[in-house]
């Protein structure tokens, strides 16, 4: 058996990938009935950080990130409507309608929020053949049983066999004690077995046949089939939500144990969650806040749009394995730490060397890989980053010399860290793409002409710049080199 570990405490010298210089990773991906909102964010961003690290350090990383659009319902994993085939019914459209309505809509959230695309994202939908066969796997070796058509993890069974419930530090009697009396539990033996297969209902609308009835995969059975059909019988990370572990993973090591013999999962990471002033996320708070409604401000809990970059940089300046509480207070402070940061950046790129040092900017690199070894610590790297800004503003302002090597390296560093790794899009201030150099090049001549008529005492012309800029939406600060500007 595996030894099986819960996150990647020191990276760099405790982690052993099971194929050298090649990195398997898996993780939980949407359930695509509804847009996407800060709970998504928060795994997505947190595993982007990894694959993009692993990337650094030279791995070779086959990233899976799956699209649940089967088989995950309402009240819990074995009852109940199924949540996209009950948006279908409602909005009279096909089920695969609503998945690829609400799968485009999540690319387009990800992309805003520089999330890179994973290597394969495969659809539960697109892999029933393989989901059946895992059943029969689980059946075959005697820890499953069909029940009018289900077919239900033995729970009992397994747990004589295998350790239930270790990932999530629970014995069967917890787990009795937890689950719910729903209908369907009639055909089971124990209350906690789990569906592997459940016969749909003649309403149901999505199902497939099978040995055993027309229906449909339990939730837990995609993961394990997609998981190991695209990285191997065993396999480096999978990861997910903190809120996954029980049910959906501990029934995800179950299912491969029964079937293969042993776990399948060699590192298990899980973020924690998000909670809005202090409350979990949940429907009867009223506090979903999708992502396009942050984007565009359109929700009574926020007080002004936020960009896509200030959630990404809200979510890192948190460990992933600390909560994160949103408020808009919050919110506003991480925008503010951005704009720092992307100041720091723009001047970054612009100071000029000179002979020597004489600020403290020697050994960013070190902080900045040690802290990423440390767990994935994201608010370790920015404080270092937040370190050095203090002695690229010193240069900047002319109190401060640095030599043309060390401004190289400082440069490398940033790119490295703040916009390969950490993901955030400092260059949106500075110019990036050919369309915002031009667009910046334009705003610093409008703004050179004006400081020309100041100098030519002119204030006609400077106030009606300025005015009318400031109308636009542009900040700008007057200073002893000329002028800054910002939106
Ligand atoms: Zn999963």
């Amino acid at each position: 058996m595996l030894e099986i570990y819960n996150s990647l405490t020191r990276l760099k010298e405790t982690f052993k990938p099971l194929h050298e210089g090649h990195v398997g990773m898996y993780v939980c991906g949407p359930t695509v009935y509804g847009d996407a909102h800060l709970g998504h964010a928060r795994p997505a961003i947190t595993f982007d950080i990894l694959y993009r690290y692993l990337q650094y350090l030279g791995y070779k990383v086959r990233y899976v990130r799956n699209i649940t659009d089967v088989g995950h319902l309402e009240h819990d994993a074995d009852e109940g409507e199924d949540k996209i085939a009950k948006k279908a019914r409602l909005e009279q459209l096909e089920p695969m309608e609503v998945v690829q309505y609400y799968t485009n809509r999540y690319h387009r959230d990800m992309a805003a929020l520089n999330v890179l695309p994973p290597s394969i994202e495969p659809h539960a939908s697109g892999h029933i053949i393989e989901q059946i066969a895992f059943v029969q796997k689980i059946l075959d070796r005697g820890y499953a049983y069909v029940s009018n058509g289900s077919v239900y993890m033995d729970v009992e069974k397994y747990a004589k066999d295998f350790p239930y419930g270790k990932l999530s530090g629970r014995n069967l009697n917890d787990i009795v004690t937890e689950t719910r009396e729903l209908d369907g539990q009639a055909e089971k033996k124990h209350s906690y077995d789990f569906a592997l297969w459940k016969k749909a209902s003649p309403e149901h609308i999505m199902h497939w046949p099978s040995p055993w009835s027309e229906g449909f995969p339990g939730w837990h059975m995609e993961c394990s089939t997609m998981g190991t059909k695209y990285l191997g019988e065993q396999f480096d990370i999978h990861g997910g939500g903190l809120d996954l572990i029980f049910p959906h993973h501990e029934a995800e090591i179950a299912q491969s144990c029964a079937a293969l013999g042993h776990e399948s999962v060699h590192y298990w990471m899980h973020n924690n969650m998000i909670t809005i002033a202090g409350k979990k996320m949940g429907k009867s708070y009223n506090n979903f806040i999708t992502l396009e409604q942050f984007f565009s401000g359109k929700h009574e809990l926020l007080s002004k749009p936020f960009g896509p970059m200030v959630i990404r940089f809200f979510i890192l300046q948190a460990h992933y394995r600390s909560t994160v509480d949103f408020s808009s207070e919050a919110l506003k402070a991480a925008e503010k730490g951005l704009q720092r940061m992307q100041e720091a950046y723009a001047r970054l790129l612009k100071i000029q060397p000179s002979a020597a040092t004489n600020v403290e900017v020697s050994g960013l690199r070190d902080k900045c890989q040690e802290a990423m070894d440390d767990d994935l610590n994201t608010p370790f790297v920015i404080a270092a980053l937040f370190d050095s800004a203090k002695a690229i503003n010193t240069v900047w302002d002319g109190k401060g010399t640095i030599s043309e090597a060390d401004l190289k390296e400082l440069r490398e560093v940033w790119k490295t860290y703040a916009i390969d790794i950490l993901g955030l899009r400092l260059e949106e201030q500075g110019g990036g793409d050919e369309k915002m150099k031009a667009f910046h090049g334009a705003i610093d001549l409008l703004l050179g002409i004006r400081l020309q008529a100041k100098q030519n005492k002119d204030w006609a012309t400077s106030d009606k710049i300025r005015n009318e800029l400031t109308a636009l939406g542009f900040q700008i600060k007057d200073t002893k080199d000329g002028f800054e500007w910002s939106i």
